[in-house]
């Protein structure tokens, strides 16, 4: 059995983080000008836990309901 931790930028402030692959919160985006941008037809790309939790503090203004975090999405994922 091993673990397996993935590193990359968030496509929200660009911060690096780790995160767990299997259930990290991620939006569709595509690339245009040197910056990601909401896209529906893009494909995925994590989001780091404080810019989750600034995209439920606006869903929560606008009623809408909050995105749900794994409790594991932002620790390693159990290979094996
Ligand atoms: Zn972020």
């Amino acid at each position: 059995m091993g673990y397996m931790v993935c590193v990359g930028y968030c496509c929200g402030c660009n911060s690096l983080m780790h995160f767990n692959p299997h259930y990290v919160p991620s939006i569709r985006v595509s690339r245009k000008d040197g910056k990601w941008v909401p896209d529906p037809e893009g494909h995925r790309e994590p989001i780091c836990e404080a810019c989750v939790a600034k995209g439920n503090e606006a869903r929560a203004k606008a009623g809408m309901p909050p995105i749900p975090v794994h409790p594991e999405a932002y620790s390693e994922s159990e290979e094996g």
